[in-house]
This record gives structure tokens, C-alpha cells and sequence, in this order.
């Protein structure tokens, strides 16, 4: 059986999370949320003393870590040695230990290659950094969705005075800026836009406009794939 997937990329903060949920809820697929699987690595370094910065502390542990992700009422949970530490791992200091880990090659080759199992099994919507360019370089529909750093850095600070906390506007902007520039300056698998994706810029843009957005790429995709037949 063929399996179909749409690879959604960018930079922190751009919504892509949001956006792909809802378009793999109507589209009936699976929703991979490849960012919580380096997250879990780093959030098992900073619960173990694992220094992040030093690659050979991190390879030498990845052994240690088994991670699974099952899907709770359509909802992905991930699971780091068997606990469920989904909600644990949206802190801003585990983001910033993830973006560490993940410029190392071997944590990327293995969790490339767990999410290369899944889409090989089920049809995902997929989010990340590098899922259009290194994990599914054949996914039916490729979209790279981006904002501007100063209307990611809102958005960041309207979530987190929700949750009660109060940040700094300029503060935030220099993180998710110093986040950006790792994510597409590493050597393996850097941030960037794969060469047939589509951009979508969501600045100026509501969560129903994107999602229309791609639903209406995403069908344009299959119309094409069926004249080609
Ligand atoms: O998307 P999220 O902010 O949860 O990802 C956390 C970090 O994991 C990112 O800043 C990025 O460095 C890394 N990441 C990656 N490749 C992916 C997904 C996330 O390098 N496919």
C-alpha cells in the first residue's frame, strides 16, 4: 500500500505544531511531532547530569534512552524509558537542550530513522526541521512555513502569559533568533527549505487560512498524481 505523507518545516515558534495537528486531523493521519523526540533526549541529559555540550557525553548515553511515541485518543504521547513525559518537555530550557543535541550525528541518524519507520507504516503530517529535506525526501506535499522572528517572539509570549508567566518581548526575540541561526548553521541537517517545498509565510496569516492552505495544496498534489497516471 502507498503511504502518504506531508512534510511541514521552519523555524521555533512559526506554529507549525498547531497547524499540522489540524490538518492530519482532517486528513485522517498521523501526526509525528519530531521536535518532542529531540526534546527527550535533552531533557534525559539535563535529568542526568549528561553534559549537552559535549558530544561524546550525549553519543555515549543514547543507549540508555529508549523512546516510543503511542497515540492516546488520536493524541501523540512520547515516552522516554517507558514514563510518559509528554507534558515535561515544553519548557524552554529543554527546547534549548534539544537544539544542542540535535546537531549531533548519531542522535540525528537514530531518531531519522525511527520517524522514516513510522511514515513507512502510516500516512503522517510531520513537523521538524529536516522532514522534506532528510527524513521523507519523497513526501507527497512539502511545506517550509515561516514567520517573521518578531511575530514568533509575540506569539511565544502571548502562550506563556496564558500559562501566567510573563517574558520579555525582546528577550524572546533573541532566543528564538540564537535558536534559528544553530537549527540552520549545523553541519548535519541544517534548517532550511527543501528544494520543491512550498513557503508559506504564516505572518499575516490566520490558523484557518494556513490549514486551508495546504488542505488545498495537499488535494491539488493527489489531483496532479492521478493525471499523471
Ligand atoms: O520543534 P521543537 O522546538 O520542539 O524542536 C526542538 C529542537 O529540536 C529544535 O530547536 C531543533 O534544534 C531540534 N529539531 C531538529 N530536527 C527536527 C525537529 C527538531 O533538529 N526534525
Amino acid at each position: 500500500m502507498k503511504n502518504y505523507s506531508i512534510a511541514i518545516d521552519g523555524p521555533a515558534g512559526a506554529g507549525k505544531s498547531t497547524v499540522a495537528k489540524k490538518v492530519a486531523q482532517i486528513l485522517n493521519f498521523i501526526y509525528i511531532d519530531t521536535g518532542a523526540m529531540y526534546r527527550t533526549i535533552g531533557y534525559y541529559c539535563l535529568h542526568n547530569n549528561i553534559d549537552v555540550d559535549t558530544e561524546e557525553d550525549v553519543n555515549n548515553n543514547l543507549d540508555a534512552i529508549d523512546i516510543k511515541i503511542k497515540f492516546v485518543e488520536g493524541m501523540q504521547r512520547i515516552f522516554l524509558n517507558e514514563v510518559d513525559i509528554t507534558d515535561l518537555i515544553r519548557t524552554q530550557e529543554v527546547g534549548e537542550a534539544a537544539s544542542k543535541v540535535s546537531v549531533y550525528k548519531e542522535v540525528r541518524t537514530r531518531l531519522v530513522s525511527m520517524q522514516q519507520e513510522i511514515a513507512k507504516k502510516e500516512n503522517v503530517v510531520m513537523d521538524g526541521r529536516d522532514i522534506g529535506t532528510v527524513v521523507l525526501p519523497n513526501a507527497t506535499l512539502k511545506i517550509f512555513l515561516t514567520a517573521s522572528s518578531l511575530e514568533r517572539a509575540k506569539r511565544r509570549c502571548k502562550e506563556l502569559e496564558e500559562k501566567g508567566i510573563v517574558a520579555d518581548l525582546e528577550i524572546t526575540r533573541k532566543e528564538i533568533e540564537e535558536r534559528d541561526y544553530r537549527d540552520s548553521h549545523r553541519e548535519n541537517s541544517p534548517l532550511k527549505q527543501a528544494d520543491n517545498a512550498i513557503l508559506i509565510d504564516s505572518s499575516n496569516m490566520t490558523i484557518e487560512e494556513e490549514i486551508d492552505n495546504i488542505i488545498n495544496l495537499y488535494k491539488k498534489r493527489l489531483e496532479n498524481e492521478e493525471n499523471d497516471k
